[in-house]
């Protein structure tokens, strides 16, 4: 068997094999392209798409691909082959750099909120030189982001990778006023823990819900569901173990860094960690290793859903965005240092995050908003919709030091003013874990835990690292210009604390209490579902922040509006035809079925015994039959329902409409389906049970 190391990033046109396979000068240019963003001149790009050529086609590739990602949230290729013929009928194999650095793909069927319709007509590729290219199959993937000809972006990497950058450009001027020349660069990371469900896809193919819409949209409870809590951590069952090994396997030669894998709290339900690496790669990895989940699973006669609630009832999946910003010698800023001096840069880095997530609770609410997500925030087992911060006690107590000028705990005769020489030494708090906060500190990176399973974890970066580069951006401007930098830094942190501490809750953020609390005394937003949050995109301080920073044209925020409410009502509306097909053609029938089979099975006892009463069968048939009728008429409804959101004006009402009467119809319809399962005989039921699906991989 071959070991780790040997393989590990075989299919990845990494640094290291950038150094085996290019001459000295190409490779420093290219590195300088990588670091600092430099222009590639086409000699160099020719260079390197020759190299890159010959290295896949001895790796079994014949076709290249562009490989961006959409506004759809999945990522998408178009394969060309590498050959080009030759005079004598015979072809060779051919890749340019103008092919390497640009693309134009048929962009048409991609969503663009209007941005085509209004602007241009066709977009293009550019090659991300920063995320290495890589084979999949037989195919090379360069990883590109995509623009419309207007220049607006039609994809999530490129106002990630402007995101990233007014980030550094901003954070590099807070460094400097603390006297670091040296620091070329700030770079955002990411560690996104992936949640995901296993099932057989034996079961799977039986479950037209499933296939349609990744969820099960009928389903009463099984006997066993999570009470136990004995799956958390659990061991972990041979087919299970096996895809993980493959999938690992498969990660790994990609050069994805997949570290931790253990069972999660729901049966069936598994998370994957990998070692955190720069957001724009990370979030490129991340879209890997979903797709390479599914398919792996194939190999191993199981579905991998990353639905984020496939069970009602149990709990959904989600994807936690452990963040940090690191300069590019690697000094992590939201890391307390060993001086004063250092802490006091740590504590503007901390009070830039605090007032990024205060002022944008919106956007970072709305940048993990879809229709999947909704199940889970607020259900009691994700943090709620209501964004707040968790920073442990010793922070905590820090920074309340801070805001009222009172000693900090143990410290002598100590004044929480900033200077160089007085602020405390203090600890990194690690050991105080907060599970339900949805924005938590864990020593020296902030976890963003409402991520979707499915969700791009591309959308959260960008509005966090978007507005945390806004903060440092008022804070720069304001000390450039202090007389006393001490003084004016003590202010700032001073002033940030009360002014947003509002944000700051370390209770319990499953407890209904605090959304009274958070909602009706402190302020904070409340945006259960997508259709409340999504509009929110385009509120002035949002649309300002975005556009000033350049991360958004205002042109391109419309767009993504758009789109998102698009899928929104879209994925709503199939997840309702489906009901209404099960409902009619599956669920009625089969209950039908059995209970006639019930009545003519009391009809034949009494021609046996006619004194029989039959109790147990006039009941049941007696229930089945209400049962019956309310699944018809709440099909009927939901039907009314559908035809109630065609009526709308626009995407913003069409949604409205879906939230206020077209998603109540579904879960109306569902009750007595769910109701009539638990009492119809197994062998009537056409679809695998909860508890089939649920413990059905071995
Ligand atoms: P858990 O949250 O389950 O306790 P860990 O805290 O060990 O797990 O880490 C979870 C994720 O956080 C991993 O992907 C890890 O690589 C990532 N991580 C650790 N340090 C950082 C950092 N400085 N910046 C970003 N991500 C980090
Ligand atoms: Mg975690």
């Amino acid at each position: 068997m071959r070991k780790v190391p040997e393989y590990f990033g075989s299919l990845v046109f990494d640094d290291r094999t950038m150094r085996a396979t290019l001459s000295a000068d190409v490779y420093a240019s290219l590195r300088k392209t990588i670091d600092e963003g430099s222009a590639l001149d086409i000699t160099v790009a020719n260079a390197v798409a020759q190299a890159m050529k010959d290295w896949a086609i001895s790796l079994g590739a014949t076709h290249f691909t562009h490989w961006f990602q959409p506004l759809t949230g999945i990522t998408a290729e178009k394969h060309d082959s590498f050959i080009s013929p030759s005079p004598d009928g015979s072809v060779i194999m051919e890749f340019s750099g103008k092919e390497l650095i640009k693309g134009e793909p048929d962009a048409s069927s991609f969503p663009s909120g209007g941005l085509r319709a209004t602007f241009e007509a066709r977009g293009y590729t550019a090659w991300d030189p920063t995320s290495y290219a890589f084979i999949k199959g037989k195919t090379l993937c360069i990883p590109t982001a995509f623009c419309s000809y207007g220049g607006h972006a039609l994809d999530k990497k490129t106002p990630l990778l402007r995101s990233m950058e007014v980030l550094s450009r901003e954070a590099l001027r807070i460094l400097r006023l603390f006297g670091n020349d040296s620091a070329k660069r700030v770079v955002s990371s990411v560690g996104p823990e992936q949640e995901y469900f296993l099932v057989t896809r034996e079961m799977y193919e039986k479950r037209p819900d499933l296939r349609f819409t990744g969820r099960t949209l009928f389903g009463a409870k099984p006997p066993k569901g999570q009470e136990l809590d004995d799956h958390y951590f659990g061991v972990i069952k041979p087919g299970v173990a096996a895809f993980m090994e493959d999938l690992n396997e498969e990660l790994w030669k990609l050069g994805i860094l997949a570290k931790t894998e253990h069972n999660e709290v729901a049966p069936a339900q598994h998370e994957l960690a990998p070692i955190y690496t720069t957001t724009n790669i990370a979030t490129d990895h991340n879209q890997l290793t979903m797709e390479i989940m599914q398919r792996v699973a194939a190999k191993h006669g199981l579905v991998c859903l990353l639905h984020e609630k496939p069970f009602e009832g149990v709990n959904g999946s989600g994807k936690h965005n452990n963040w940090s910003i690191a300069t590019d010698s690697g000094q992590n800023l939201l890391s307390p240092g060993d001086t004063p001096y250092e802490n006091a840069q740590f504590l503007l880095f901390l009070c830039a995050v605090i007032k990024a997530v205060d002022d944008y609770q919106d956007l970072l609410r709305l940048s993990v908003a879809t229709a999947g997500n909704d199940h889970r925030l607020g259900a009691n087992e994700a943090p709620p919709a209501v964004i707040s911060m968790f920073l442990g006690d010793e922070l905590n107590a820090v920074l309340e030091a801070i805001e009222t000028d009172t000693p900090y705990k143990g410290v002598e005769k100590m004044q929480m003013k900033l200077g160089v020489d007085v602020l405390p030494k203090f600890n990194r708090d690690t050991t105080d874990r907060n599970r339900t906060s949805p924005f938590a500190f864990t020593g020296n990176k902030f976890e963003f835990r409402m991520l979707g399973s499915s969700n791009s974890i591309a959308c959260a970066n960008i509005m966090l690292n978007s507005a945390v580069a806004e903060s440092l951006r008022i804070y720069a401007d304001r000390l450039e210009k202090a007389e006393d930098f001490e003084t004016a830094l003590h202010e700032m942190i001073k002033k940030t604390i009360k002014d947003h501490k509002r944000i700051i809750f370390n209770g319990n953020g499953y407890d209904d209490a605090w959304i009274k609390e958070a909602t009706e005394e402190r302020g904070l937003l409340n945006y259960p579902t997508t259709a409340d949050c999504m509009p929110h995109i385009l509120d002035e301080k949002n649309v300002k922040m975005l556009t000033s920073l350049g991360v958004f044209s205002i042109d391109e925020l419309y767009s993504r509006r758009d789109i998102m409410l698009e899928n929104y009502c879209k994925s709503i509306q199939i997840e309702a035809n489906t009901m209404i097909d099960m409902a009619r053609a599956q669920i009625a029938p089969a209950i039908e079925a059995y209970t006639a089979d019930v009545a003519k099975a009391a009809a034949a006892k009494k021609a046996v015994s006619p004194a029989l009463k039959c109790a147990y069968e006039t009941g049941l048939v007696e229930t089945l039959s209400g049962l019956i009728d309310e699944i018809a008429e709440k099909t009927d409804a939901l039907e009314d329902a559908m035809a109630k959101v065609q009526t709308a004006a626009d995407i913003v009402e069409e949604s409205a409409i879906i939230r206020d009467a077209l998603l109540p119809a579904m879960t109306a319809l569902r009750a007595p389906a769910d109701k009539a399962e638990a009492l119809t005989a197994r062998s009537y039921w056409p679809y695998p049970t909860y508890a089939d699906l649920l413990f059905g991989v071995r």
